[in-house]
C-alpha cells in the first residue's frame, strides 16, 4: 500500500546573535516568537491564529508559506535565516517519502542543483540512528529517486535539511536570508528625528535592528514648506514601521514660525546650529514623555557643514538625552546602499524641502564656538519656544 504523507507546512526561524546571550537566551527567544506572531498578523492582515513554538534554539511557526509570509518574516529583526518546511510523522518511511516529494518540488521550481547534501539535526532523539546515519540513508533515497544528483559533503550547492523531533519531523529545501540583528523590544526605546531625507530613515532602521523600538518626530517648517513634506515624512515613517511589530506614531512639531523668529534675531551663520540645538531640546522633552531613552539622528561626520565634530558637540550639549548617530561613519554611497536594501530609497529621493535649509546661510559656521552660540541664544526666548513646541506637538493623522 502506498504511504500518504501529510502536507502540513511550517516555517523555521534561525537566529545567531541572540543564541549567544547566555542566561537571557530564553527571554530573547520569547521576544522573537512574540514579534513573529505580531508581524505575521499585521502583514497578513487577519486574525488567523498563528501558533509559534520555541525549542532547542529554533522558533517554529505553524503556518503556510506564501509571498506574504515571506515578506513579513524578512522584516523581522533577530532572524538570521528562515525556511519553509514540511512536517511529517517521525519514522523512516514518512521521512524518506516526504523528502523525495520535497526534492521533486524543489527541482520543478528551481531546476536541478549541481550537488547536494542532507543535514540532519536530531534535537530530540526519537530515532535511534545518529544524525550522520540519517543523512546517508535519506541521501541514498534521494539519489535513488534522482540518480543525476551528486552528493558533495564539503561544499554542496544545495542543502536538504531535516529536524528530527519526537512526534513530527521537519524537512526544508530552501533558506531565505533574514534581517539579522536583535528582536525589537530587547533594548530601550528611542526617538528618531525624521527629516524626510535619505539618512534619517536608515538611522531609525539601524536602531530597530539593535532591538530598540523607535518613535518618530518631525520638525515641520510650515507655512514655509507645504504639506507634501509631511506626507513624505509620514510615508518614510510607515516604511520604517514595517520593521517593528508594534508600529509607533509620527509626532509633528510646528517649527516654521519658530525658525522665522530665530532668523529675525540671530546671526545667519549660526542659525543651523541654533535650530539644531532647539530641536534637541524639544525632542528631549517629547522623548521623556514617551519614555524614550535616547535620540537618533541621521548625521554622518563631515557630510554637511553642521556635521563637523565641533558643531556636533555643541549640538549635543543642548540635548538632555544621549544622541545616537548610527550613520556617523557612513559615507553617502554606503547610506544609499542601505536605503535601497531597506526599501526607503525611492521615497527619500522624491522632491521635498527640508525645514533645516529654510533661512539657512549659504556659508554656515563649521566650527561653532560655544560662547558665540550662548550669546546668540541669550537673544532668544528658548524656554517659551520649547514649551510652545512641546504643547503643540501632535500625532500625525493621515488625511487620506
Ligand atoms: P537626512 O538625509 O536625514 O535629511 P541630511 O543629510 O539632510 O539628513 P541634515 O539636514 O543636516 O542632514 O539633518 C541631519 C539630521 O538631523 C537628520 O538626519 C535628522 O535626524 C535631523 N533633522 C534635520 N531636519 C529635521 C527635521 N525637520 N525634523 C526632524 N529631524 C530633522
Ligand atoms: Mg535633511
Amino acid at each position: 500500500m502506498e504511504l500518504v504523507v501529510p502536507h502540513e507546512r511550517a516555517i523555521l526561524l534561525r537566529y545567531n546573535e541572540i543564541a549567544l546571550k547566555g542566561d537571557n537566551r530564553g527571554w530573547f527567544e520569547e521576544k522573537l516568537a512574540l514579534n513573529a506572531r505580531k508581524m505575521l498578523k499585521r502583514h497578513l492582515g487577519n486574525e488567523s491564529l498563528v501558533s509559534v513554538s520555541r525549542k532547542y534554539g529554533r522558533v517554529i511557526i505553524n503556518t503556510d508559506w506564501n509571498l506574504d509570509t515571506q515578506a513579513a518574516l524578512s522584516h523581522l529583526f533577530g532572524v538570521s535565516s528562515f525556511s519553509p518546511m514540511r512536517a511529517v510523522p517521525t519514522n523512516h518511511e514518512s521521512l524518506k517519502q516526504g523528502v523525495v516529494e520535497e526534492v521533486e518540488r524543489y527541482i520543478k521550481t528551481w531546476g536541478s542543483p549541481a550537488s547536494f547534501r542532507v543535514m540532519t539535526r536530531r534535537t530530540e532523539k526519537a530515532l535511534p540512528e545518529t544524525s550522520m546515519q540519517i543523512d546517508s540513508a535519506i541521501g541514498g533515497a534521494i539519489q535513488k529517486a534522482f540518480p543525476s544528483l551528486k552528493v558533495n559533503l564539503n561544499s554542496p550547492a544545495w542543502t536538504v535539511g531535516i529536524e528530527v523531533r519526537n512526534e513530527k519531523s521537519y524537512i526544508w529545501t530552501e533558506k531565505v536570508e533574514g534581517a539579522a540583528g536583535l528582536p525589537v523590544g530587547t533594548n530601550g526605546s528611542v526617538l528618531a528625528l525624521m527629516s524626510g531625507g535619505l539618512d534619517s530613515p536608515v538611522a531609525a532602521i539601524k536602531a530597530l535592528k539593535r532591538g530598540s523600538p523607535v518613535s518618530f518626530i518631525h520638525f515641520y517648517g510650515a507655512p514655509f514648506v507645504g504639506p507634501e513634506v509631511l506626507e513624505k515624512v509620514n510615508e518614510l515613517t510607515r516604511l520604517v514601521n514595517r520593521y517593528q511589530p508594534d508600529p509607533k506614531p509620527l509626532w509633528v512639531v510646528p517649527f516654521g514660525k519658530i525658525q522665522e523668529s530665530i532668523a529675525l534675531k540671530t546671526n545667519p551663520k549660526m542659525r543651523t546650529i541654533l535650530y539644531r540645538r532647539l530641536m534637541m531640546r524639544i525632542a528631549t522633552e517629547v522623548a521623556k514623555n514617551l519614555d524614550c531613552q535616547a535620540l537618533i539622528t541621521g548625521e554622518s561626520l563631515g557630510q554637511v557643514a553642521s556635521q563637523t565634530l565641533e558643531n556636533m558637540s555643541v549640538i549635543n550639549e543642548a540635548a538632555g538625552l544621549p544622541v545616537l548617530r548610527p550613520l556617523i561613519t557612513y559615507d553617502k554611497v554606503e547610506i544609499v546602499n542601505e536605503a535601497k536594501k531597506w526599501g526607503t530609497y525611492e521615497t527619500s529621493i522624491r522632491h521635498g524641502v527640508d525645514c533645516c535649509t529654510l533661512f539657512a546661510d549659504r556659508h554656515p559656521t563649521i566650527r561653532a564656538q560655544k560662547s558665540a552660540i550662548d550669546a546668540q541664544e541669550k537673544l532668544l526666548p528658548l524656554e517659551e519656544y520649547v514649551r510652545t513646541a512641546v504643547r503643540s506637538a501632535s500625532r500625525f493623522l493621515e488625511t487620506k
